[in-house]
């Protein structure tokens, strides 16, 4: 029964048996989580770790956080349906707070079940308000992998399929370690970007419905242009009218500290015409959903998009995580807190990490070979060490070289230092594995063989 520990590498087996060969899962060996509490969580066979990636950042304040947990088991205990058709107080509620949170003015919200439906809808929206099918979207950009959403994604390793539904051109901007604009400075950056953009808006010569971007992008790396991109960005945008669509999926409700979200950082333009969001919202709960001015929520003609829309028991689950979040300022926490991990990473100077990179609880951590390209091998097997040690953390980056800590915003000082210790230890242990590797097998430093091996593209291919 479910209360009796699994035999683990049973449960692999059974779930690769039943399972699409696409569903990544982390590890070697990976693990079952069963409780967790705070920043915690216990795996089947009652190993703790020490939680610095949240689920992919779905944990946003605590594991276990008995508002949650209580506003679910109460709502549960009276009903549980999903229905948009009938009203609910908590979802009016939680939708009012989101409107006002989002700065957008005269905003609407519409509720989803994950971030990919939410972009989803955000692209239904524009592409309907504007009477066109051609998008703009970021190099490197991860939005979800449906049928629309892999449309906007810039990376085809993060694609089922190359087929998509929508018109897309990849505009600069998004990364700046790579490239030709790689060596300029911030204000040059932006100028070399917005000039492209400008350029690639000539050569569409008709409508255009929305750029879509991520203020910082996550499965690509945690990366970013410089704060005032997409305020240049925008000023062009609305010269022709075009929608600037924020995929806060990963930078929204404070995350990164210094903002609520992500757009905050290039606030002289004014807010975004639409934002989405999803994860940290329902602490775990599928909970995604759009915000926009009413008269672009409202060009649709249909009915509805789905039965499911912010049901009364997700609702209740998110408005007492977001409660909890501004009672006790987890924004500040998160910027507190992010810059003393940061520090910490930093300080260890390690030669194979490029790069700590981040704002608040969103850090980044680029991994290099000996001979400064990226390695995605030193990330996995990072990752494996630090599993070994009792940390959790996440990879992504194009290149699959970057390790991604998110921890739950709720972190405190004495689990930074702890987990910063873990994650230095780990990263030791696997610059010391590739050193013997290099000493003992020298086809591994050629890169020809290194990057095009089935081992490293399916690194690419990180989850989610
Ligand atoms: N947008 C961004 C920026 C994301 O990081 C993700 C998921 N990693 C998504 C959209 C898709 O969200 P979901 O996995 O909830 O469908």
């Amino acid at each position: 029964g479910p209360s009796e520990p699994s035999n683990p590498s049973e449960l692999i087996h059974r779930h690769r048996a039943v399972t699409p060969s696409w569903l990544a899962v982390y590890y070697a060996e990976p693990i079952e989580l069963t409780h967790g509490e705070g920043r915690h969580v216990w795996d089947s066979q009652g190993r703790r770790y020490l939680d610095f990636f949240g689920g992919i950042l779905t944990t946003m304040t605590a594991h276990a956080l008995p508002e949650v947990t209580k506003a679910v088991a109460e709502q549960a205990s009276r009903i549980l349906h999903s229905s948009t058709l009938y009203l609910s107080s908590s979802m009016v509620e939680l939708a009012e707070q989101i409107a006002e949170l989002s700065g957008i003015p005269d905003a609407k919200v519409f509720f989803t079940t994950s971030g990919t439906e939410a972009n989803d809808a955000a692209l239904l929206l524009a592409t309907s308000y504007r009477r066109s099918n051609q998008v703009l979207a970021m190099r490197n950009s991860y939005h979800g992998r449906s049928f629309t959403t892999i449309g906007i994604t810039g990376n085809s390793s993060w694609s089922p399929t190359s087929l998509s539904p929508l018109q897309t051109l990849y505009v600069h901007g998004g990364v700046r370690t790579r490239g030709p604009f790689a060596e300029l400075s911030d204000a040059e950056f932006i100028a070399a970007c917005t000039a492209d953009l400008e350029d690639l808006l000539g050569q569409v010569g008709g409508n255009v419905a929305a750029l879509i971007a991520e203020p910082i992008q996550g499965v690509g790396g945690f990366t970013s242009g410089p704060d005032g991109l997409f305020a240049a960005f925008k000023r062009v945008l609305d010269r022709h009218g075009i929608l600037w669509i924020s995929d806060e999926v990963q930078t929204g409700w404070g995350r990164t500290g210094d903002h609520f979200w992500g757009w905050q950082a290039h606030a002289e333009a004014g807010p975004p015409d639409i934002l989405t969001f999803a994860k940290g919202i329902g602490n775990g709960l599928s909970m995604g959903g759009v915000v926009a001015r009413a008269e672009v929520m409202d060009c649709l003609g249909a009915n509805s998009i789905s039965t499911f829309g912010g049901s009364p028991v997700t609702t209740a689950g998110a408005l007492a995580n977001l409660r909890h979040l501004l009672d006790h300022d987890l924004q500040g926490n998160s910027r507190r807190i992010g810059a003393l991990l940061s520090g910490l990473l930093r300080a260890a100077d390690l030669p194979m990490v490029r790069e700590v990179r981040g704002r608040g609880l969103m850090i980044g951590v680029e991994l290099v070979d000996s001979s400064g390209e990226p390695s995605a091998a030193a990330a996995a097997s990072t990752l494996e060490h630090a599993r070994e040690l009792g940390l959790l953390i996440g990879k992504g980056g194009l290149a699959g070289n970057v390790l991604r800590i998110a921890p739950p915003l709720s972190l405190t000082a004495e689990e930074a230092a702890e987990g910063a210790e873990l994650l230095i230890e780990a990263l030791r242990r696997a610059q010391a594995e590739s050193t013997d590797r290099a000493t003992t097998d020298p086809s591994t430093t050629d890169p020809s063989t290194t990057d095009r091996s089935t081992a490293d593209r399916s690194q690419e291919r990180d989850p989610v």
